[in-house]
């Protein structure tokens, strides 16, 4: 691991690659009903177990021909129909059109299906407007999605809502996953209340907890919700043996900052091996990672904002190692014209909240509000990260900058 650049702040990825060298992947797998298995990893290949589509059939409504007879004549006689699923199953005789609809079989010898709007019906048969007609048009080969045998998505894929139906139409009932990861997560602080409470002198509701917990769902975990636990040694020591005695990872938030990093640190010593880290990104600066006797601990900072972005940018890639997801993709970065300046000094990365758009062709990002790491406001209308380099100063209106357009965890 690289050290610390001139001001003593871990840089992000040196961050990452450590927690990624701590973690491995989660063996333990499962059948699932596909009806349950959105959001799992896939454990093993998923292979077609038949050619798709099954058959040659029709991709429009029309009429199949044998090309051949429309050599000699642009008029055939019909000699029978064919539908989804009911195909024709009599003898085609030669110099003759069968009536086709979508997704019906072609008859054996077909080699081409005209659109309907191509034709017309006339006393003598069909009557074909167009003279060329090129061989195989408008025909679905069997096979032509998938082939037997043939690796449909690989072992590591997270199942999306695109990929069921893609599963079922191969008639796929069940698929082996990974057992999704368990986190149980707590929000420390004497000052926190629960929503649907009224709030005492010098208190805040805890709010981290309705990003945390549905950012890891998101994630692909399994979520073991702990509530509030005040900066109490004695409830924090009870909680942190509880949580890793049901969790393969433990996600606190609050209490890693400077002025309370020794209390926690106190604590988890005792239960394992933690880093606590100054990191260099803006939100987020004070971050632990670690290994608790029975699971891993990640502590984000209390701030909402910056428990939101060092969830988002440290520990989501830990977890999908973790989950076995190793066709997780990091977010993609682009390139946006920056309608605002933005103060900052060289020395962290900062994730903005920012909010783009394309204004005649051109991506184009806006300051998403107030960008103080305790006002979620922002966070709720931007769209997206501005990330200013760590080495980078001010920005004016008008430069280029790196925008991370959310990834569905965010929404
Ligand atoms: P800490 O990291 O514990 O020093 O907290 C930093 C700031 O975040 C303080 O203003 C806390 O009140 C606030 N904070 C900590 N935990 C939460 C939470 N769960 N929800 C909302 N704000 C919080
Ligand atoms: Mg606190």
């Amino acid at each position: 691991m690289g050290c610390c650049d001139t001001q003593g702040l871990l840089p992000i990825e040196d961050a990452i690659q450590t927690m990624l060298a701590d973690v491995s992947p989660l063996k333990i797998s499962q059948k699932l009903p596909l009806e349950t298995a959105l959001g799992h990893v896939l454990a093993e290949d998923v292979r077609s177990p038949i050619d798709v589509p099954p058959f040659d059939n029709s991709a429009m409504d029309g009429y199949a021909v044998r090309t051949q007879d429309l050599t000699t004549t642009d008029t055939l006689p019909l000699a029978g129909k064919a539908f989804a699923g009911q195909p024709f199953s009599g003898e085609w005789p030669e110099k003759t059109c069968i009536r086709i609809m979508t997704g019906a079989p072609v008859p054996t010898g077909c080699d081409a299906v005209i659109m309907q709007e191509k034709t017309e019906a006339t006393p003598e048969g069909i009557h074909f407007l167009t003279s060329q007609v090129k061989a195989q048009a408008n025909i679905r080969p069997q096979g032509d999605d998938f082939k037997q045998n043939e690796v449909v998505l690989p072992a590591g894929s997270r199942l999306t809502v695109r990929d069921l139906p893609l599963l079922a139409s191969l008639g796929i009932s069940q698929v082996l996953v990974l057992r999704k990861p368990k986190v149980a997560i707590f929000s420390t602080g004497d000052e926190l209340k629960p929503v649907g409470e009224k709030l005492d002198a010098g208190q805040i509701y805890d709010s981290n907890r309705y990003a945390i917990r549905p950012i890891l769902e998101n994630f692909g975990c399994d979520v073991i919700d702990l509530g509030i636990i005040p900066d109490n040694q004695t409830q924090l020591t009870e909680t942190f043996q509880q949580a890793q005695s049901l969790a393969d990872v433990v996600i606190t938030s609050g209490g890693v900052s400077v002025g309370e990093a020794d209390y926690t640190k106190t604590i988890l010593e005792s239960l394992g091996t933690i880093n606590f880290w100054k990191i260099a990104i803006k939100p987020g600066k004070p971050f632990a990672f670690g290994k608790l006797n029975h699971s891993l601990f990640c502590g984000l900072p209390g701030n909402p904002v910056s428990a939101v972005v060092t969830l988002y940018v440290l520990v989501q890639p830990m977890l999908a190692k973790l989950a076995g997801h190793t066709q997780w993709q990091a977010p993609a970065q682009i390139q946006a014209t920056s309608k605002v300046s933005f103060k900052k000094s060289p020395g962290r990365t900062d994730y903005q909240r920012g909010v783009f758009s394309v204004e005649n062709g051109q991506i184009v990002v806006d300051n998403a509000g107030n960008q103080s790491s305790g006002a979620f406001r922002a966070m709720s209308t931007a769209n997206c990260f501005i990330v200013l380099e760590q080495q980078r100063g001010s920005v004016e209106a008008g430069e280029t900058v790196t925008i991370e357009p959310f990834n569905p965890a965010l929404y």
